[in-house]
């Protein structure tokens, strides 16, 4: 084993190897768990990134030997119980992924480990199971009778508390509102403008809507729209569209995240084909497809096309601006912004897009937090979590209520709390206490009212 502290070369990472009957062999599984937690509890430095680190480690330091040998492999699930796969350890942090000789990586360990223990059947797997089903819910709770009685449930104390016994969904943790103005039924259709493809930019958009846009905050999909027609560049949305998979795969149920890549990756691929850039406004979403399911299909040219093509939005306006087809006619300056970079767009390795865009427009000045937000997909509103979740966003709530510019260069709340993640956005909020109300808006949003529209 070489000795050499840390890869000189960029990260690689192995595809998934999920359909091989050993993935799910637990011996083996932990046998790899052991020689990663070994070579962590000899490096530490993910101590601060999320909750499995400091458990493992308290597990090694109580233990018989103060060694990985000394803890019961029993004890492993609860490291892997708090991993929420953000990736921030893998892609930020660790020295020792591909190709590194020592191939570790913590977040697909952690997956298998989650495959296996999803195979097996947990106390909670309906709980899981129903709140993985973003699609199926937003399909039924948006149902114009039903919405109003499930968002009346989600704000009720007693109701929450009901559900928090039943299904095991903190009462305290903030859940989405439904609508039944749904996006993909409400979209306004593009205006026949003419393509102008730039050096490094596509100049059509295909919008994968996402499910939480679709049923839940529809705005910033029309905010996506009013931007793309603002700058003139013809756009459709993706009809049909199934979950990308992302609370699927957090809950290690790979053939339902198959299930989903099949039904999404022909017609995105098309669209790939045709020239479209595929535009996600939800980051976790287009991870999914930049990331996971070319990893699962490694070999599928259809998920590599998508890869291809599937773009972050403030990602797409930044090369757009580099090929000198995106409008800086910003009408509006949006003050002092607090934003939150999520997890799952630091990790695509595209810069910090959304804040260089925002830093475009005249009187605004961007307070970036660079940090996880503890929110994690469904992880954060899980009643055995949510107070976990809460603690890891400690440090994001402080920093995002302190705006260095307020109270006139002296510090202080912020006039907009964004997050590329609109999920993260609204646990941020119900962290910063009161501080944030009424001032989240997703940077598209922002984008929208910088440009007057
Ligand atoms: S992927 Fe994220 S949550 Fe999982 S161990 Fe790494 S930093 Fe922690
Ligand atoms: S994942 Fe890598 S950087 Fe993080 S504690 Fe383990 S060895 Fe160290």
């Amino acid at each position: 084993m070489s000795a050499r502290e840390g890869s000189l070369e960029a990260p690689t990472r192995h595809p998934l190897d999920w359909q091989n009957p050993a993935f799910y062999d637990e011996k083996s599984c932990f046998d790899e768990m052991e020689r990663i937690f070994d070579i962590c509890h000899g490096c530490r430095r993910c101590v601060s990134l999320c909750g499995s680190f400091p458990t493992l480690f308290d597990l090694v330091d109580e233990g018989t030997t103060g060694e990985v040998d000394g803890v019961d492999k029993k004890d492993y699930w609860k490291v892997v119980d708090q991993c929420y796969l953000c990736d921030v350890c893998y892609l930020t942090k660790c020295p020792y992924v591909p190709p590194h000789p020592w191939n570790l990586d913590f977040p697909h360990t952690m997956l298998r480990a989650k495959a296996i223990q999803f195979k097996q059947g947990t106390p909670t797997k309906f709980r899981d199971v129903t709140l993985s089903n973003t699609a199926a819910n937003g399909k039924l709770a948006s149902i114009p009778i039903v919405v109003q009685t499930v968002n009346a449930l989600s704000k009720s104390k007693a109701a929450r508390s009901l559900g928090e016994k039943v299904i095991g969904v903190h009462k305290d943790a903030w859940v989405p509102e439904f609508t039944s103005k749904v996006f993909e039924k409400k979209a306004k259709k593009s205006a026949p403008l003419p393509v102008r493809h730039g050096e490094r930019s596509k100049g059509k958009v295909a919008i994968y809507t996402t499910c939480y846009v679709n049923w839940n905050e529809p705005g910033i999909g029309h905010d996506l729209i009013k931007v793309l027609q603002h700058n003139e560049i013809p756009y459709l949305v993706v009809e049909k569209q199934a979950c990308c998979g992302m609370p699927k795969l957090e809950l290690g149920d790979l053939d339902s995240v198959a299930d989903l890549a099949r039904q999404n990756l022909p017609q995105l691929a098309a669209l790939a084909r045709e020239g479209y850039a595929i535009v996600t406004p939800i980051p976790s979403c287009t991870l999914m497809f930049k990331q996971e399911i070319p990893l699962m299909f490694p070999n599928d040219a259809d998920a590599q096309a998508v890869k291809a093509a599937m773009c972050d939005p403030f990602e797409y306006f930044q090369l757009r601006h580099k090929d000198g087809l995106l409008k800086t006619d910003f009408k509006e300056g949006l003050g002092n912004v607090s934003y939150h970079i999520a997890c799952h767009l630091r990790v695509q390795n595209v810069g910090q897009k959304t804040r260089e865009t925002l830093e475009m427009i005249p009187n605004t000045a961007v307070n970036t937090v660079e940090r996880c937000s503890g929110h994690a997909g469904t992880w954060g509103v899980k009643k055995e979590f949510h107070e976990m979740a809460m603690k890891i966003g400690r440090p994001v709530f402080r920093q995002m209520a302190e705006h260095p510019k307020a109270n006139n260069g002296q510090g202080g709340d912020p006039d907009h709390v964004a997050s590329d993640c609109q999920l993260a956005a609204h646990h941020i909020e119900q962290g910063m206490a009161g501080k944030a109300d009424g001032k989240v808006a997703h940077p598209l949003s922002l984008l929208a009212q910088a440009y007057g529209l």
